[in-house]
């Protein structure tokens, strides 16, 4: 196994944000990556982690990086490489930072070392690359253990986290003690919320930095309501005639591409009329996205007058084929039996979507459509990070029902930018947002309007790579 890969990188301008985000904002920007590129004096800015594909992460280097190289910054992103053992032990990691138990498997000095077997070969090949004084962010715990040779090299490092929970379980404590020793020493730790912050990393040193979204990646694009008319009927998720769009969207690379496959659906009948209204939840199979509660919200509201034209599309990724997430698949075929136990008029509307995962912008342009389409969007979260799935729908002008948990309660100020659920496990909670939405098509806008400008001022990646850089600066200077 060879170690360390290098991801290629696009290049983008900013100058695309000119016109979308404020023009102080787009300065700021400007201004912050121009600063960058005079403090690193031709030294680049590594970012370090343990995926090219899959995941909200590798997702935003992907586009965050290309703008930085857009204004002039060598930035560069390296992936890690591992062996199962030792993703095993990182994922077993990552549950404990969530609060879990994960396989259960303890956190000792065997596990330490399976971590530092694995880095040994990674930091060599990084260390023949990186010169002293270049800027390397770390990211989440895969490559938290590379922190302090990076720093005896003399690069300026800087972790970032993108887990965590919101109050020291036990489990998350165990993880903490494992993780936390590798980036104390560090100047700079980021985090998502203030609340992920572990006592033992509490301090100035530990700063916060929200996610974002890339507004022209193909799950976020702008897209026609014929496009997406004809995306949806493509994909088997609205009945037909298709109208005369195409089901078409422009891939990261600028060329063209088409919804060529169907979504694998679990349903009574037929999909949903292109009028019919649809509320949307698009999350992976997984039981803290509590689909069976939304299914129960769900069918309360369906019973009501307003709800009376409602479907319900929950839509994941397709797991069949996708060796990696036997969880998925568990999840999801404990969902079908619940939905099967509804009666037959209700489960004829509520349709559970698998999306084709083998083309990932088709896969991403599917999402894009059905959250355009959607009358509201749910995230019904128990426990949430940030839910890029809610920043998504926002930028979408949707107008959003989410559990008031983690990082969601970040995202959304209730009756503003969207409506938050104060008890994610109380279905009738869910119908009665459900109902408010549906029956005020005032309201309804109002919260879309709110949520896409909360977006574009604090959401967008834009923003992201501002903060990155100026945390860098600091350091630099
Ligand atoms: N997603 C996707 N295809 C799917 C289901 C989900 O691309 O079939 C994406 C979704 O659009 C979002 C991400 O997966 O960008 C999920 O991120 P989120 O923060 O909502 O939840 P997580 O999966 O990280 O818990």
């Amino acid at each position: 196994m060879p170690p360390l890969s290098q991801v290629d990188l696009r290049s983008h301008s900013l100058e695309r944000f000119r016109g979308i985000v404020e023009a102080d904002a787009f300065e700021r920007a400007r201004a912050t990556l121009a600063r960058s590129r005079e403090l690193l004096d031709g030294r680049a800015v590594w970012h370090v982690n343990s995926t090219a594909e899959g995941g909200g992460v590798a997702e935003m280097l992907r586009s965050l990086l290309a703008y930085a190289r857009g204004e002039g910054i060598d930035a560069r992103w390296a992936v890690i490489a591992g062996n199962p053992d030792f993703f095993r032990v990182t994922k077993r990691l990552h549950h404990a930072l969530h609060g879990s138990a994960g396989d259960g498997s303890p956190l000792d000095e065997a596990a330490a070392r399976v971590c530092r077997e694995t880095l040994a070969p990674n930091v060599e090949a990084l260390l023949a690359e990186v010169r002293p004084g270049d800027a390397v962010v770390l990211h989440d715990p895969q490559t938290a253990g590379m922190a302090p040779a990076l720093m005896a090299h003399g690069a300026t490092v800087v972790w970032r986290c993108h887990i965590g929970t919101d109050d020291l379980t036990p489990e998350a404590g165990r993880g903490w003690a494992f993780l936390a020793p590798h980036v104390r020493d560090a100047p700079l730790r980021v985090f998502s919320r203030r609340a992920y912050v572990p006592p033992a990393l509490d301090d100035a040193r530990s700063v916060v930095v929200h996610p974002s979204i890339d507004a022209f990646s193909a799950k976020n694009q702008e897209l026609d309501e014929a496009s997406v008319r004809a995306i949806l009927t493509r994909a088997g998720l609205v009945a037909g005639p298709a109208g005369g769009g195409a089901p078409c969207f422009t891939r990261e690379d600028g060329s063209a591409g088409t919804v060529e496959r169907r979504a694998s659906v679990l349903r009574e009948g037929g999909a949903p009329a292109w009028d019919a209204p649809l509320v949307v939840q698009v999350s992976r199979w997984d039981p803290l996205k509590d689909h069976g509660g939304v299914m129960r919200g769900f069918a309360a509201f369906a019973a009501r007058p307003e709800g009376a034209d409602a479907h319900l599309v929950l839509a994941g990724p397709d797991v069949a084929g996708v060796s990696d997430d036997p969880e998925g698949g568990l999840v999801l075929e404990a969902l079908k039996a619940e939905w099967r136990a509804f009666p037959e008029p209700l489960r004829a509307r509520m349709h559970l979507a698998s999306l084709p995962m083998d083309d990932i912008g088709e896969n991403a342009a599917i999402v894009n459509a059905l959250q355009r389409h959607a009358r509201v969007v749910v995230q019904k979260s128990l426990r949430e990070g940030f839910g890029l799935t809610l920043t998504e729908a926002m930028w979408k002008r949707r107008p959003v029902i989410a559990s008031r948990v983690g990082g969601l309660r970040d995202q959304v100020t209730h009756g503003e930018e969207g409506l938050l659920l104060d008890d994610p496990t109380d279905a009738d909670a869910l119908a009665d947002a459900l109902s408010r939405v549906f029956r005020d098509g005032a309201l309804a806008a109002a919260l879309g309007e709110k949520a896409h400008a909360r977006v574009r001022s604090q959401f967008l990646g834009i923003r992201h790579l501002t903060e990155y850089h100026e945390l860098i600066n600091g350091l630099l200077a």
